[in-house]
C-alpha cells in the first residue's frame, strides 16, 4: 500500500470523489460502449494507454478504472488490467509476452486450464511449453534457455497445494534479465487473494488474480486481473488486452468493488474454519495426508511458513489407499453441506475429487485426492457432515 494504513482499513477507505452534492460510498456503475468526444481534436489527443482519459468502452470507464486502481494497491503494484475471467487474464499474459520460437515454463501442478493453454500454444503457435517441478526452487536456473520468456508460478498449486519457493525462482529469472534476457515471472496469486502472499515483495514481475474467487466472494462473477509495477511491462500486456478485445461488464466490475471491503474478513474466516476442519481430518484413520500449507505434511510447508501470512479456505486430503475411487466418489456424493463444484471463494463449501496421478508427474502415493473449499458455514456443522460421510465410506 502507498500509505501506512492496515490492509483492512484500506479495503474500506480509498480515494474516490463522488459527484458534487451527492456524498455516498458506492462507486457508480458507468456503462458505455462508446465514449464521445467534445470535438475532433479532443478525440485525436486521447491515448488509451494513458489512464488519465477515456477513449472506448473496451478500454474502461470510471467504474473499471477505480477497480483497477484498487486492485493494484491491494497487491502492492502500480498498474492493473481487467479481463473477463481469471483464465482470460492468464491468456493476456501469454499473448502479451510470447511469440513463435519462445519458450514457456509452467509448474506441473498449475491450474489445469493454464496448462491446457500452454499445450495449445505448443501445438498450434510455435511456442515450446515445458512443465517443471513446482518444488524446484533455485534449480529453475538450469531449465532457463536463451529463448525462455515467461515462467509461470502458482502459490500454492490449487489442487496438490505444493508451495513453491517463489523468491528462489524470481532470483534465477532476475539474474538472466540482468544479463539482457527478456524474461519475466508471472504469479497466479488467487489462492492467497493478494492478502496472504505479497507477490511483488517476493520478486515476481506480474501478479494474476481470478477475481471470480475471494474478491467477488458471491459465486456470481467471472473476472480476472493482471497487475504489474513496471510501466513498459504493463504496456506490453495492455497491447494484448487491446488487440484481443478483452472487456468486462461494468455491473460485474461493480460487484467486485462491492466485495472488497469484506474480502479480508471473509478470507480470515475461511482460513480459521479450514484449519479447524483440516485439523479434525488429520485425526481420522481414513485420511492418509492433509495437504494444507499450514500443516507439516504439505510439500513446501517451510516455504509457506517463511513467506505467507495466512491460508484461506482451500486445501486437499489424500485418502488411505485402501479406499477405491468409487468409495471416495461416494464419500463426496454423500456430503450434504458440500456442493460439487470448481469455483471456490464464495460462502458455500465445495468438494471435488481429482485424479492427481494423471495430472501431476511423479506424484507419490496411491490414495485418492479430494479437494475441499471451506465456506462460511459453521465449521462444526461441516465436520459433522464429513464425519457422517466418512462413516458411510467405511461401510461401503
Ligand atoms: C479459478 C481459478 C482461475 C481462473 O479463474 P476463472 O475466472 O474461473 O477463469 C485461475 N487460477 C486459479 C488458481 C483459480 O482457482
Amino acid at each position: 500500500m502507498s500509505d501506512s494504513k492496515s490492509i483492512q482499513t484500506s479495503l474500506v477507505h480509498f480515494d474516490y470523489t463522488p459527484p458534487e452534492g451527492f456524498g455516498a460510498f458506492p462507486v457508480p456503475v458507468h456503462r458505455a460502449s462508446t465514449v464521445v468526444f467534445k470535438n475532433v481534436e479532443a478525440m485525436r489527443s486521447r491515448d488509451w494507454r494513458e489512464k488519465n482519459s477515456y477513449t472506448y468502452g473496451l478500454h474502461g470507464t470510471p467504474t473499471s478504472f477505480t477497480l483497477e486502481a484498487r486492485l493494484a494497491a491491494i497487491e502492492g503494484g502500480e498498474h492493473c488490467l481487467l479481463a473477463p475471467s481469471g483464465l482470460a487474464a492468464i491468456s493476456m499474459v501469454n499473448f502479451g509476452l510470447l511469440k513463435a520460437g519462445d519458450d514457456l515454463l509452467i509448474p506441473d501442478n498449475a491450474y489445469n486450464p493454464n496448462r491446457e493453454l500452454g499445450r495449445w500454444l505448443a501445438e498450434d503457435y510455435g511456442i515450446s511449453t515445458r512443465f517443471y517441478d513446482p518444488l524446484i526452487g533455485e534449480g529453475i536456473a538450469a531449465l532457463i534457455q536463451p529463448n525462455t520468456r515467461l515462467v509461470w508460478t502458482e502459490a500454492p498449486g490449487s489442487v496438490t497445494m505444493e508451495v513453491p519457493d517463489i523468491p528462489a525462482i524470481c532470483k534465477a529469472v532476475r539474474e538472466r534479465r540482468a544479463s539482457g534476457q527478456d524474461i519475466h515471472v508471472a504469479l497466479d496469486n488467487t489462492w492467497a487473494a493478494g492478502l496472504a502472499f505479497r507477490g511483488f515483495e517476493h520478486g515476481v514481475d506480474i501478479v494474476m488474480q481470478a477475481l471470480t474467487k475471494y474478491h467477488s466472494g458471491g459465486s456470481d462473477v467471472l473476472m480476472g486481473a493482471v497487475i504489474t509495477r513496471d510501466k513498459e511491462l504493463n504496456h506490453r500486456l495492455g497491447m494484448a488486452h487491446m488487440r484481443i478485445g478483452f472487456g468486462v461488464g461494468m455491473d460485474d466490475a461493480y460487484l467486485v468493488l462491492r466485495g472488497l471491503p469484506t474480502m479480508k474478513l471473509r478470507f480470515d474466516a475461511h482460513d480459521a474454519s479450514a484449519r479447524k476442519v483440516a485439523s479434525w481430518l488429520k485425526t481420522r484413520p481414513e485420511i492418509a495426508r492433509v495437504l494444507h500449507p499450514a500443516f507439516e505434511d504439505c510439500p513446501g510447508h517451510a516455504t509457506w511458513t517463511r513467506d505467507f501470512t495466512g491460508a484461506g479456505g482451500l486445501f486437499s486430503v489424500v485418502f488411505d489407499d485402501r479406499f477405491s475411487q468409487g468409495q471416495t466418489d461416494r464419500f463426496v456424493d454423500s456430503l450434504k453441506l458440500f456442493s460439487i463444484g470448481f469455483s471456490w471463494g464464495g460462502a458455500h463449501s465445495l468438494c471435488v475429487p481429482y485424479h492427481v496421478q494423471g495430472m501431476r508427474k511423479n506424484w507419490s502415493g496411491k490414495g485418492h485426492l479430494v479437494r475441499f473449499n471451506i465456506g462460511l458455514e459453521d465449521p462444526d456443522d461441516l465436520i459433522a457432515d464429513i464425519e457422517k460421510a466418512l462413516g458411510a465410506l467405511s461401510q461401503a
